[in-house]
């Protein structure tokens, strides 16, 4: 049995939102081709969705970072597995991840990838936790804002479980 989370944001918000998303990054694009990095595994469910609401033809291609154990708090350097470099080159690279908390995964990203020589480098993320921050980072695209507490469902996950819920919820520390 899992402990269930309490309702932060329903599936139909989600999707309604994604859609408007879509449109604003439709507008900064205009119709050129876009490379897609989502992050694994978080990102996942939101890059499917995401990628099937944009106008602009995306490339999909996919990341690894980590950067949580079983514990709630980032530990500052993420680990990251990338594609090959020629895949950024030139391109226009849209970064996709499912929270932009501490910023530490995001720097990281942006750093490496921008060695790449990519035509430009944006960041979208599904959720923003400002209050989180340890280092500057700002997303290009936001879904949602949502104050200091730790999310699960729709691809987070809190040691591995959860992300199979089509609904975001929070979990609060006391939970199995
Ligand atoms: P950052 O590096 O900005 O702290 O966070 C990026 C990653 O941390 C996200 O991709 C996500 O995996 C994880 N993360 C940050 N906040 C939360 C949260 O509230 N819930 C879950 N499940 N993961 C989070
Ligand atoms: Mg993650």
């Amino acid at each position: 049995m899992r402990n269930e989370p309490a309702p932060l944001l329903s599936a139909a918000r989600i999707a309604h939102r994604i859609r408007s998303l879509a449109r604003e990054i439709d507008r900064v694009y205009a119709s050129g081709e876009i490379v897609m990095l989502a992050l694994m595994k978080g990102a996942l469910p939101f890059a499917a969705d995401l990628m099937r609401a944009l106008r602009t033809p995306v490339r999909l291609e996919l990341a690894r970072s980590r950067s949580y154990g079983a514990g709630m708090v980032s530990n500052g350097r993420p680990d990251l597995e990338l594609p090959p470099d020629e895949i950024f080159a030139g391109q226009h690279v849209l970064v996709v991840d499912d929270i932009l908390d501490s910023g530490f995964t995001w720097q990281a990203i942006h750093a490496r990838v921008t060695l790449a020589a990519p035509l430009s480098l944006r960041g979208c993320f599904l959720l923003d936790k400002p209050s989180g921050r340890q280092v500057p980072a700002i997303p290009d695209f936001r879904g949602f804002e949502i104050p200091d507490q730790f999310v699960v469902g729709y691809g987070l996950d809190h040691d591995e479980r959860y992300r199979d819920l089509p609904w975001i919820g929070t979990l609060s520390e006391s939970s199995p």
